[in-house]
Parts: structure tokens; sequence; C-alpha cells
């Protein structure tokens, strides 16, 4: 078989029986950058009903440009990888400001935070350019059908998945081809037991006819997260539950205040004593209130979480408080407040309002 009438079967195959996901349906540039954003990381389970509430938020690149962050970072809420959501949004504000979409690969990259696979993607299903748009389950696709012993992962296995891609590629209908190629990675070639009989490409996997799919590609030994202990404390004033912004541990997300544990420390010796020093006055009674685990990149964090009761404040003198420190009504918590880790904490809270 040659390559062009692989690309034949599977166009074919696709189109015969392709997911029947909304923003196929538009047609609308903005509509399908916003899903290739949002599938980063996510699955289309869980992008599908938040997509269709983004676009109902900002219907257009226009409305997205023009609302405040924080209103953007809210509706991100729980989608994670806030840094996605930033970058959108100041991407809006280049393409609003040009009154056109990027057309070329290069002019998607010139875009805050879009990247070869998302630029490649977004080129041809938006503008019809001829390019190959390689994400993981693309990868594994090309490493099987090649019998690929290189790791997709390093600079070599990447420049050859690259070349078959653009070998493959079908130049008549790019855009299609690439969500075809995507949906099979998705669908039928899963890294674990890919459905090889009623695959489009099986009279040519080199991995099926050697029995041995799933040993491509090879896997390549990644460092398992490191884990951190955290003590978390929530404490409320007057009704105001007491947040700060943590550069260093979340990010630069407001969050209750967070500390690291070091070995050998109880987590509520090390929240009574750096407690006063973020928030401004002592911890009094602590209550445990959960503990739960919480993936950031390379770290597990174990995080123990506290209700804190604060000492109330002498009268003559008032504490000032430290700087960054932020009081919200959890009625207010959606618009301004949106990391993971806080949405779990905040969700452990006995009948405590948590944003969405
Ligand atoms: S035949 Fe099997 S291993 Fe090969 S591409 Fe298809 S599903 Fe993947």
């Amino acid at each position: 078989m040659t390559e062009g009438s692989e690309a034949r079967s599977l166009l074919r195959w696709y189109r015969r029986g392709r997911r029947d996901l909304p923003w196929r349906r538009t047609g609308n540039p903005y509509a399908v950058w916003i899903s290739e954003v949002m599938l980063q990381q996510t699955t289309v389970a869980a992008v599908t009903p938040r997509w269709r509430r983004f676009l109902a938020r900002f219907p257009d690149v226009g409305a997205l440009a023009r609302a405040p962050l924080r209103e953007v970072l809210g509706e991100w809420a729980g989608l994670g990888y806030y840094a996605r959501a930033r970058n959108l949004h100041r991407a809006a504000k280049t393409v609003a400001a040009a009154g056109a979409f990027p057309v070329t690969v290069e002019e998607w990259r010139a875009l805050p935070g879009v990247g070869p696979y998302t630029a490649a993607a977004l080129a041809s299903i938006v503008s019809g350019v001829a390019a190959a748009a390689v994400d993981g389950n693309v990868s594994r696709v090309l490493s099987r059908l090649h019998a690929l012993r290189l790791d997709p992962r390093s600079p070599r296995g990447r420049r050859e998945i690259a070349s078959r891609a653009d070998a493959l590629l079908a130049r008549s209908s790019p855009g299609e081809f690439n969500q075809a190629l995507m949906e099979l990675g998705a669908t039928l070639c899963t890294p674990r037991a890919p459905r090889c009989p009623v695959c489009p490409l099986r009279a040519s996997c080199r991995a099926r006819s050697l029995g041995t799919p799933e040993a491509f590609p090879p896997s390549s030994r990644r460092e398992a997260p490191r884990p951190v202990r955290l003590v978390a404390g929530v404490a409320f004033r007057r009704g105001r539950i007491l947040l700060v912004r943590d550069e260093e541990l979340v990010r630069g997300q407001l969050t209750v205040p967070l500390f690291r544990v070091p070995a050998g420390r109880r987590a509520e010796d090390v929240l009574q004593k750096e407690w006063k020093a973020v928030a401004g006055l002592p911890a009094g009674a602590l209550e445990p209130l959960a503990r739960l685990r919480h993936p950031v990149l390379d770290r597990r964090y174990d995080v123990h979480v506290f209700l804190v009761e604060e000492s109330a404040p002498s009268r003559r003198r008032r504490p000032r408080s430290p700087s960054g420190l932020r009081l919200l009504f959890p009625g207010d918590l959606a618009r301004h407040a949106h990391g993971g880790l806080l949405l779990k904490i905040l969700g452990r809270l006995p009948g405590a309002a948590v944003p969405r």
C-alpha cells in the first residue's frame, strides 16, 4: 500500500464514523481555536460542556479580548493549567487588534501560548494549510505504523516522527487528515489494547504485523513526581475567607495560606509557627479538616488542611495586615480565585460556598 492509499483509507474511515464534536460543526476559527487550547491536557468529555459555556460567555474573539482577565480565569476554573487561559486572553487581544485570524503556521505560532502542534492543527483545520500536526496520539500511531524504536520525546525521535507525518499527510485535505490521525490515536490506536482488526491502517502497520503494537513507542523512563508535604490553613474573618497570592507553590494563584512541611516536622506545628508572618495574626486553635493529594507538574502535593481560629487582635494595637492578603466573601471567590488545589480545599469545607 502506498502512502497515498494509507491517507485515503484513513480519510474514508474518518468521514464514515468521526465523532460528532460540536466545534467540528462550526467552521469558525475562534471556536476551533478555543477547542484546541482546551483539549491540551484535558479530555474531550471534560472539554465539551466547558467549551459550550466558554463560547456562550465569550462568543467571539472581540468579546474575549475585551473581557477582564479575571473573568476569563473564572470561566477557566477547574480546567487547570491557567497559563493557557492567560495566553489565550493575550492572544485574543492580538487577533482582535489585527482584525483577522492568522493563516500560516508561522502566524499562529507568533501568538502567545501557541506551540508547534496547535499552530499546525489550526492552520490546517482553519485555512487548509498543508502542515502535519503531531501530538501524543499521532506520535503513537506513527511509531506503530512504522515500528519505530525511537523515543518520540527525544530530539531524534521527534524529527523522525515529524518527517513521517509530513510524508503521510493528505495534502488535498490537511485539516481533515490531521483530525483523522488524532481521532485514530484517541479511539482505536490507544496506548493499551489497540483495536487493530478494525483499523484503517492495519494492512500496512508494521507493529501489527510484528504482533506487538503495544511495544511501540518504546517507553521512556519518566521521573516519578516528587512528593512534597504541605500544610494549608483556612481562616475566616467576618465571614470572608483569607487568601494570599503564592508564587512558589501554585504559580501566582490566589490560595489559602500554604506552607512546606520539612521532614520530621508536624504539619500543625509548621502552621502555628508560620501563620502570623503571612496572615498578620497568630494562629489559635487548629481543627483538622482534610488531607488531600494534588499533582502539579513534577510534584505531588500531600496537603494537610486545617481550619484556623485566629487569635483576636488587641484593641489597642491592631496589627497591620501583610501586603498581598485578600479577604473574599465565598460568593465572590469564583471571580477571583480558581486554582485546582484551592477548589479542592474549599470543597472540603462543611457547607461552605465553593466557586462552581
Ligand atoms: S493497526 Fe493497530 S497498531 Fe497499527 S495503527 Fe492501527 S490500531 Fe495502531
